[in-house]
């Protein structure tokens, strides 16, 4: 039974008591669709991955116009950086910043850094975050707002407003047949070939890579399993299996998407990145993913790589902190060294 190593903390209390039987009805279904999932074949992953994330938004959103804008262009501290908006159909502003550093590494690629869900959006990934990291190791970096979060939910909401607008995001695109980080994904993907297509800003950009934290490893993960172009792929605290965290602890509603687990693990993500160069960093004493099962994950990942003979091309980092983003030099040393094998 997944559920008992979680019961003894204080947040599941409410769930031991109030429903165990559904808990196990669902559990048993899991447990059963498991047995069931079919042998490894990544292209089929890959594909259903896109399907479960993206079609309905695909389909629905297919028609609205994006612009493009740099509502800012300056130079400090050695870096030129834009600031950037995203116009999708006159109903969401996504506002982005790309940072240009002077002493930009040859031949890398941009990161697309994404931010988690308890900060404030692109700012404190460009002041704090991996876009802060990179930069300062001389990559070129697009720090967008994660959807729902950050300055693109709007000015208006306070606190408790947008908690509760938050929740809505979630509960409607479900209702949609979405999911919001399908939701969220679709907008990177926007971003991605606006940029590619912008007359101004193309030449800066190239090839990309993808660096996240917390749910913004999540999106990382997504991105980069249905783009094989991106690479290196950078995840900070994003490693702990669903099974161990979505499945068996109360978390966050927006990661959902519905079917997931049906059609594969977070290990099956994961391996879908497999054989480019990806970077792991997590904590051992992060509160909302066990050590133990992120652990395990590690090492499925890790015996993935030696599978495809790219042992080399995976680099975990464990420290022993919690649930924060730190970018260890062995991290970044990692990622200069596949950006040259890579780019020469
Ligand atoms: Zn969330």
């Amino acid at each position: 039974m997944k559920f008992s190593p979680y019961y003894d903390q204080e947040e599941f209390q409410e769930y031991k008591y109030y429903d165990q039987p559904t808990l196990r009805l669902l559990d048993w279904c899991f447990e059963r669709q498991g047995q069931r999932r079919s042998s490894w074949d990544p292209e089929h992953v890959r594909a259903r991955l896109r399907q479960l994330l993206l079609r309905q938004i695909e389909i629905d959103l297919a028609d609205l116009v994006l612009n493009l804008a740099i509502r800012r262009a300056h130079s400090s501290n050695g870096e030129e950086r834009f600031e950037l908006s995203l116009d999708i159909g006159g109903l969401v502003e996504s506002r982005a910043t790309l940072i240009v550093p002077s002493d930009r590494r040859p031949n890398a690629p941009v990161f697309i850094c994404l931010h988690g869900h308890q900060h404030e959006g692109r700012r404190w990934t460009v002041e704090e975050g991996p876009a802060a990291a990179l930069a300062r190791a001389g990559y070129v970096c697009l720090a967008p707002d994660v959807l729902g979060l950050g300055e693109s939910r709007g000015t208006t909401d306070n606190v408790i407003r947008g908690g509760i607008t938050y929740d809505l995001l979630v509960h409607d695109a479900l209702l949609l047949g979405w999911s919001l980080n399908g939701l969220r994904l679709w907008v990177l993907e926007r971003w991605m070939q606006k940029l590619r297509q912008s007359d101004r800003l193309s030449e800066k950009v190239g090839r990309f890579a993808c660096a996240g934290f917390s749910l913004g490893g999540e999106l990382a993960l997504y991105l980069s399993a249905l783009h094989t172009e991106i690479a290196p792929v950078y995840v900070s605290h994003y490693a702990c299996p669903w099974e161990a965290s979505y499945w068996s602890k109360l978390h966050c509603r927006c990661a959902y998407v519905p079917g997931m687990m049906r059609l594969t693990n977070l290990t099956g993500i994961y391996k879908l990145i497999a054989p480019r160069a990806l970077a792991v960093e997590v904590s051992r004493k992060d509160r909302s993913f066990p050590w133990k099962d992120t652990e395990q994950l590690l090492r499925e990942v890790s015996a993935h790589y030696g599978l495809v003979s790219a042992t080399e091309r995976f680099n975990q980092v464990v420290n022993e902190g919690d649930h924060t983003f730190r970018c260890d030099p062995q991290t970044l040393a990692f990622l200069a060294q596949t950006c040259e094998v890579a780019g020469g």
